[in-house]
C-alpha cells in the first residue's frame, strides 16, 4: 500500500516518516495517515502489511447487552475491551505501532503513558525483541507498573501530574538519542484503533446509533471515526454513529472547547480515572472534528458518579477500570439531556480491566 502523512493542523501532505512526530514546532501539528489507493475492499486498511504484523491476540472482543438495566434507551451494548492481551483496548494500537517500529529497524524506544498504553507497548515490544522505556506518573497503580516491568520494559516513574511524564520522556530522548515513539503523536497507533469500528459493523451492521467513549487523548475516538469513515467511503454504511465524548471534571479540555467553554487546567485537580486525566491532548482539534462530524455531544461527568457506576456495573459482573466506568455516568447524563432516547442503540467500550486499579478502590 502507498501511504502518506497529512498534518492535522495545516493539511500539508508529506512522505511518511515513522520517526517524525510533528509537522511544525507546535505540539498540535500531529500527522494523520492517508492511503493513496482509491479502491477499497471494505476490509480494514492498515499501514503495515499482514506479513509484518506483530499480534498477541488483540481485537475481536465480545459484546454483551445491558438492555434490561437501561430501560429508557433501546439497548446498551458493552464491548468488553478488557478481553485483550494486556487487558485494555490499547493493544489494538500497540500491535500496529510496534509492527511499524520493528519494520523501521527500531531496537530501543521510549514512551509515556498513564499506565495502560505503557503495559501494552511493553508487551508488544517484548514480543518483537525491542527494548522499551516507559515513563509513567508516580501515582500509577502498582498492578499497571508491575505489568510494565513483567513484560520487560524499563520503568521510569515521574512524580507530579501526567504532563510531567511527557516532559521527562522528551528530555530523556533528546539527551540519549533514543527515539520517542509516542502512541499519542505517532499516527500508526491510531490506525490500529480502526478495527474497533469494523468489528461493530461486522456484528451489528448499521444498528448502533451512538457510541459513548471515555476520552483522554482521544485515540479511540479518532480511530473509530476513521474506521467508520472508511466503511462509509466503501459504500458499506450510510451514516457514522454519533461518537460521544465523556470527560471527568478537572480534565475536560475537549468537552469544554466543544461547548465553547474556556479551559484552563487547575494543577490541583485529581481523579482516580487515570486513563482520562489528560489536560492538554495534542490531537484535540482532530478529536473535536470527529465529534462534530458525527453530530455527537461532548460532556463532563463528576468523579463521584464514575465511582458509583464503577460499583454498580461490578454488581452486574463487569469489573472495569475506574476510567471505563465514566461512560456509564455519561450514558445516564445523555439520557437525562435527551441526547439519546428510546430509539437509541448505544454501545460503550469497557476499555480496561478492573484488576488494573483495584488497589485504588475502597472496598
Ligand atoms: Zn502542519
Amino acid at each position: 500500500m502507498n501511504i502518506k502523512y497529512r498534518c492535522i493542523e495545516c493539511n500539508r501532505e508529506s512522505p511518511q516518516d515513522f520517526f517524525r512526530l510533528k509537522c511544525e514546532e507546535s505540539d498540535y501539528s500531529c500527522f494523520d495517515i492517508f492511503y493513496e489507493e482509491k479502491e477499497h475492499s471494505g476490509e480494514v486498511r492498515l499501514p503495515v502489511g499482514s506479513e509484518d504484523l506483530i499480534k498477541l491476540g488483540e481485537g475481536n472482543t465480545p459484546c454483551i447487552s445491558l438492555k434490561d438495566n437501561f430501560p429508557r434507551i433501546n439497548d446498551l451494548i458493552c464491548k468488553l475491551e478488557y478481553f485483550s492481551p494486556t487487558s485494555s483496548f490499547k493493544d489494538r494500537g500497540s500491535s500496529i505501532l510496534i509492527s511499524a517500529a520493528k519494520k523501521n529497524g527500531v531496537l530501543e524506544f521510549a514512551e509515556d503513558s498513564s499506565g495502560n498504553a505503557g503495559a501494552s507497548m511493553s508487551a508488544y515490544a517484548g514480543h518483537a525483541g525491542i527494548k522499551a522505556h516507559i515513563f509513567v506518573p508516580g501515582t500509577t497503580p502498582l498492578s499497571k507498573t508491575d505489568q510494565i516491568k513483567m513484560f520487560g520494559a524499563e520503568l521510569h516513574k515521574i512524580p507530579g501530574p501526567r504532563q510531567n511524564s511527557t516532559d521527562a520522556v522528551k528530555k530523556f530522548c533528546k539527551e540519549t538519542g533514543i527515539p520517542y515513539i509516542s502512541h499519542n503523536y505517532n499516527p500508526f497507533f491510531i490506525e490500529g484503533m480502526k478495527s474497533f469500528a469494523y468489528e461493530i459493523y461486522e456484528e451489528y451492521g448499521e444498528l448502533v446509533t451512538d457510541i459513548v467513549m471515555p476520552v483522554g487523548n482521544g485515540s479511540l475516538t479518532v480511530g473509530t471515526f476513521k474506521g467508520f469513515n472508511e466503511l462509509k467511503v466503501a459504500g458499506k454504511i450510510k451514516k457514522i454513529p454519533k461518537l460521544h465524548c465523556v470527560q471527568v471534571k478537572g480534565f475536560s479540555p475537549i468537552s469544554n472547547r466543544s461547548n465553547n467553554i474556556d479551559w484552563e487546567f487547575d494543577t490541583s485537580s485529581s481523579t482516580l480515572a487515570g486513563g482520562i486525566a489528560v489536560s492538554d491532548p495534542p490531537r484535540i482539534n482532530q478529536v473535536i472534528q470527529c465529534i462534530i462530524e458525527s453530530e455527537a455531544s461532548a460532556i463532563v461527568v463528576d468523579e463521584e458518579d464514575i465511582l458509583n457506576w464503577h460499583r454498580k456495573i461490578a454488581k452486574l459482573g463487569i469489573l472495569s477500570e475506574i476510567t471505563s466506568a465514566a461512560v456509564f455516568a455519561g450514558v445516564e447524563s445523555l439520557i437525562n439531556m435527551n441526547e439519546i432516547n428510546e430509539e437509541s442503540v448505544v454501545l460503550v467500550p469497557v476499555t480496561g480491566s478492573g484488576l488494573k486499579d483495584l488497589s485504588n478502590v475502597m472496598i
